[in-house]
């Protein structure tokens, strides 16, 4: 009697025992008892069952976790990033947008860490504020140190 692997995790007779002791406490006509039998081993060999069932979506951290000031946490699958756009995209196939919805976050749940996203944008007006383009001049507190290792000096 080849059975399949699901059926074999299942003791037959703790399912013999649940299902006397149900058929003792409630009347139970023969013609559904099959139907108990099936809905207790189906219960019981679920029970091992780490994967969750569809509408019951269980996110890698807590939603409310998964926004820290350095980085963002992919609900899917607990990944961490600055960002979480371009991982949605390749490892879930999964928009912003979709994934927002598929998790029911607010529209603007943050899929960039907030900390990053400031520095961009205080990045992008220092950029804004440089002078020509295509000259990359190191900052201030860059150049004094690469003076003052200069071995010249001595
Ligand atoms: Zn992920």
């Amino acid at each position: 009697m080849a059975e399949g692997s699901d059926s074999q995790k299942v003791n037959p007779n703790l399912v013999a025992e649940i299902v006397s002791s149900y058929v003792a406490k409630n009347s139970v006509p023969v013609d559904q008892v099959g139907g108990l039998i099936a809905a207790i081993h189906q219960a019981l060999s679920g029970l091992g069952n780490a994967e969750p069932a569809p509408g019951a979506l269980v996110p890698a951290v807590p939603v409310r976790r998964s926004v820290q000031p350095d980085y963002v946490v992919c609900l899917e699958c607990g990944f961490r990033a600055k960002t979480l756009r371009r991982h949605l995209r390749m490892r879930h196939g999964l928009e912003v947008g979709a994934y927002r919805a598929r998790w029911k976050l607010p529209t603007d749940h943050p899929t960039t860490a907030p900390a990053y996203s400031e520095r961009r944008s205080t990045m992008a007006k220092q950029v804004g504020l440089g002078r020509k383009s295509g000259s990359v001049e190191p900052s201030p507190a860059a150049r004094r140190r690469g003076r003052s290792r200069q071995p010249a000096a001595e």
